[in-house]
């Protein structure tokens, strides 16, 4: 439980920052390590609030209120307490395949629903989270633990993201021989290609991957399963198929001036971004460089602040980002109570780096974009964008509108679903909102042994949803094959 008065005693603490004009200057996590009698110290704050909210992981308003995979977490703020980090890590990865992803990028609801967080600054539970599987790295806790022995089953897992890795992870652990068919070069998903590496350094990804494949995982990279080998032909070479695919239909902006040059999809940008970095450290030029440019990003969430952040790093002579939705509170609104994810305003750290570099947050807000404009050489060269009303439809509001500069920009407006082509050839259908139809909890599709799991069944979402789904559709998948299951 922590220490039994930790709470009333110590304050909230979380890992410094390296200053945001230094770290645009690199590439690297920028997060620094807190020691470990600080963090021991704040799993002493943890303080056995007899019905922990923290792990529950359901869903409260659309959001996730605790944490989807249900990670132990009073249990393990109480062994880190005390010192006991072996037994600490040991509980993390019952439920969690990854943490060393979601101590890093996760925006833990966990602490949106932790008790303290009602009175005072909720646990430091996501740095315990990542400080817990670093240690066991570091002190070389973490082997390949194969199985003992092989069922006979093969399984194909269709994307190498969150959800492909937990769901290869799961069914190979119970004996099954899988493998993961990935279009990409490099195994990861959005974890590779589209988080930045400042965010989270591509080698911790590849460790795992790794460890993985020790484990007798097998990655098949540049193969897109629809196109270099049908869908059909998988379904007749596998006993079973999990689709984990991802929403990767980007929603576009389709108005006035949209054809100009200089206006790219978000993950156009992000992924040649970090491809380039790992193949060349940039010298090869296969990115969209912002140097020099005036860049407008349009869409919040973490694809426009990885833009923002990404543009900075490149040294662009500025950055707009524009957001329809109006401000958030600064603190919960009446309509928001505890313990639902808190809907306040947040400063990430794009938002940081730019404040710090340019001298402002980035951000408008109830801004909507009327009208893309160009020059003479068909390059965008300005946005008219105008106020919008609070809520949607966000209309624009008339003799509001006027001109930003900009020559680069990039549309980071969320994802329409997976793509179609797998789901043809399969005859797998899909829900209203264009994602695999498969319900939470049984991830089975309408044609009989083939899942779905993560952004591609619920739409774009969190790698701790992914990792829950992941596991979720290896449980059902292995319950087809064997008839029973004792995954989690
Ligand atoms: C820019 C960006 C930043 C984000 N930042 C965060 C964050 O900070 N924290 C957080 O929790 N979440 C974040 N997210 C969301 C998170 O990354 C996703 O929810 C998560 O990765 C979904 O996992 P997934 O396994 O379902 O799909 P993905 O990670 O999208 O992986 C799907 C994979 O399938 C492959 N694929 C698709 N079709 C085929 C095919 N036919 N054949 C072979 N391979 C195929 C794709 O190439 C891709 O590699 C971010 C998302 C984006 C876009
Ligand atoms: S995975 Fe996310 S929600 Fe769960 S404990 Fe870690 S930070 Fe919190």
């Amino acid at each position: 439980m922590g220490k039994p008065t930790g709470f009333k005693e110590f304050q909230r603490q979380t890992p410094n920052e390296t200053d945001p004009r230094l770290r645009v200057l690199n590439w690297n996590e920028f997060h620094e390590h807190m020691s470990e009698k600080e963090l021991r110290t704040q799993g002493a704050r943890c303080m056995d609030c007899g019905v922990p909210f923290c792990h529950t992981g359901t869903l409260m308003a659309g959001m996730a209120a605790g944490c989807p995979v249900n990670n132990l977490i009073p249990e393990w703020n109480d062994l880190v307490y005390r010192g006991h980090w072996r037994e600490a890590l040991d509980r993390l990865h019952k439920t969690n395949n990854f943490p060393e992803f979601t101590g890093r990028v996760c925006p833990a609801p966990c602490e949106g629903s932790c008790v303290l967080g009602i009175t005072n600054p909720p646990v430091t539970i996501k740095s315990i989270e990542c400080s817990i599987i670093d240690h066991g790295f570091e002190h070389g806790w973490v082997q390949p633990n194969p199985p003992q022995s092989r069922t006979g089953k093969r399984v194909a897992v269709v994307g190498s993201g969150p959800a492909g890795l937990a769901a290869a992870a799961q069914l190979n652990s119970v004996g099954h021989d899988v493998t993961v068919f990935e279009r990409a070069d490099r195994i990861g998903g959005l974890l590779m290609y589209g988080i930045p590496n400042m965010k989270l350094e591509k080698h911790i990804v590849q460790r795992r991957v790794d460890l993985l494949a020790t484990e007798g995982v097998k990655f098949r990279t540049g193969v897109e399963i629809g196109r270099d080998i049908s869908a059909m032909d998988l379904r007749e070479q596998f006993d079973a198929i999990v689709l984990s695919t991802g929403a990767t239909r980007p929603r576009d902006l389709p108005i006035p001036g949209r054809q100009l040059k200089g206006i790219h999809m978000a993950m156009d940008f992000l992924s040649a971004n970090t491809k380039s970095l790992l193949d060349s450290q940039h010298s090869d030029g296969q990115y969209i460089s912002a140097k020099d440019k005036h860049v407008v990003v349009i869409g919040g969430g973490d694809t426009g602040n990885d833009c923002i952040g990404t543009s900075v790093r490149h040294g662009c002579k500025g950055v707009i980002n524009l957001e329809i939705v109006p401000e958030s509170p600064a603190n919960r609104a009446p309509n928001n109570p505890w313990p639902q994810w808190p809907r306040i305003f947040r400063v990430d750290y794009g938002h940081a780096e730019v404040a710090a570099i340019f001298g402002e947050d980035p951000r408008l807000f109830s801004t909507t974009t009327v009208e893309f404009l160009g020059n003479e050489k068909g390059e965008v060269r300005a946005l008219k964008i105008a106020k919008a009303e609070p809520a949607p439809p966000f209309k624009v509001i008339p003799g509001t509108e006027r001109e930003i500069p900009a020559d680069l920009v990039f549309l980071a407006l969320g994802f329409l679903g997976p793509e179609s082509t797998v789901a043809e050839q399969l005859g797998v259908k899909l829900d209203p909102r264009s994602n695999y139809d498969a319900s939470h909890g049984q991830f089975t599709t309408n044609v009989p042994g083939v899942f779905a799991a993560g952004d591609c069944r619920r739409g774009q979402s969190l790698i701790v949803w992914a990792i829950n789904e992941g596991r979720g559709a290896a449980r059902e998948c292995d319950k087809y094959l064997m008839g029973r299951s004792d995954l989690p």
